[in-house]
Order: structure tokens, then C-alpha cells, then sequence
């Protein structure tokens, strides 16, 4: 659809990126229009749970948005202050300043770290784990681990593109995953 269109139209492919073999998603093109960076983050904020109803009309509402490094901060801000709900970073390892939670997951080669605030979510909270890329899940079932660690309901995972080849979403079977676009 029209949707789609332009949003595929807006991502570049940037071959052997960051290495040799790989492809990169490249969402600048997207970020720097602002009528399609509009339209992002208004889909963004309404891609629904299991209900079929926006989250936007969720009842009760999304209490928090839940932001991966680095591209999850710039989609998920926005969609946090078009939902009415605060924000939170999940970042890699040693870079919040605070006491943590963390959680590792692994790589093609080694093992990733992700970080959240001890005191970011309580217990009952409602969240909504927003994202840019969804490439094997690692990064998002290791937030997913972190939320659940603190208690949080999850109210579901929007990310703006899913790459379908790496089966990222069957690690995610437990939890309500939206992907604007899957490639
Ligand atoms: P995963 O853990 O393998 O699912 O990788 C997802 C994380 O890596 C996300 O935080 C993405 O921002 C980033 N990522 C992986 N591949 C790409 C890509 O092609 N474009 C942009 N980000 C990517």
C-alpha cells in the first residue's frame, strides 16, 4: 500500500555494512523527511495489540515506552509523547549512570549486554517496547527479559522493519509483535 511504498522507498540498503557480507538498513532517508517521519511515528504509536485495538485506545494505557539504543530512542520518544507515557532507555552496557539490570544475549560472534534502571519500571507498569530494525530478536528478547525481570506488562513490541529471513520473531513467540514493514 501507500504506506509501504513510501516508507520501502526511504530505507536504504548499504551493502557489506558494518561488514563485509551484511546489509545494512539504513533509516536516514526516512528520518530526514518530515512528512514520512510523521507518519512513522503516527503508525508507530497505533500498530495494535493482539486485540486489534491502537494502542492508542488501549485500555488502560501504555504507562511507559520502552526505547532500544541508539534508533529505539529516536522512534520511540516520539511515540511516547504522542501516547501520554514516559520514555525509558535500554542501552548497551555502561552507559547508564544509575544502579542496573542487565540482561546478555548472543551474537553471531560473542555476547551483547543490554541495561536498563533499576528504578525505571515498577512492577505492573505497561509497556510498550519500541524499536527500528528487528534483525535475529536478540536485542528486543533481552529488553523483553529486562521488562519481565522488573515486573512490567508488556503490551506489545512495534518495531518500524522486521527482517523476515532471520526469524528474529520466532524467539519472540510470548509477546504481541508489530512490524510496520517486513522484508
Ligand atoms: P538483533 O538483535 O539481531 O535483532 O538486531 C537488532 C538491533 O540491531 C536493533 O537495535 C537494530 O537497531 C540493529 N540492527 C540490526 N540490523 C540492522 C540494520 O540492517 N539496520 C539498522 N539497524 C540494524
Amino acid at each position: 500500500d501507500a504506506d509501504r511504498d513510501m516508507m520501502l522507498s526511504r530505507i536504504r540498503d548499504v551493502p557489506d555494512w558494518p561488514k563485509p557480507g551484511v546489509t545494512f538498513k539504513d533509516i536516514t532517508p526516512l528520518l530526514r523527511d518530515a512528512p514520512a517521519f510523521a507518519r512513522v511515528i503516527e503508525l508507530l504509536s497505533d500498530a495494535g495489540p493482539e486485540t486489534g485495538e491502537p494502542v492508542t485506545a488501549a485500555s488502560p494505557p501504555v504507562d511507559l515506552v520502552i526505547g532500544i539504543e541508539a534508533r529505539g530512542f529516536i522512534l520511540g520518544a516520539p511515540v511516547a509523547h504522542r501516547l501520554g507515557a514516559g520514555f525509558v532507555p535500554v542501552r548497551k552496557e555502561g552507559k547508564l549512570p544509575a544502579e542496573t539490570t542487565t540482561a546478555n544475549y548472543e551474537l553471531e560472534y560473542g555476547e551483547e549486554t543490554v541495561e536498563v534502571h533499576r528504578d525505571a519500571v515498577a512492577p505492573g507498569q505497561r509497556v510498550l517496547i519500541v524499536d527500528d530494525v528487528l534483525a535475529t530478536g536478540g536485542t528486543v528478547s533481552a529488553t523483553v527479559e529486562l521488562m519481565r525481570a522488573a515486573g512490567a506488562e508488556i503490551v506489545g513490541v512495534n518495531v518500524l522493519l522486521e527482517l523476515g529471513f532471520l526469524h528474529g520473531r520466532d524467539r519472540l513467540a510470548d509477546v504481541h509483535l508489530d512490524a510496520l514493514l517486513t522484508v
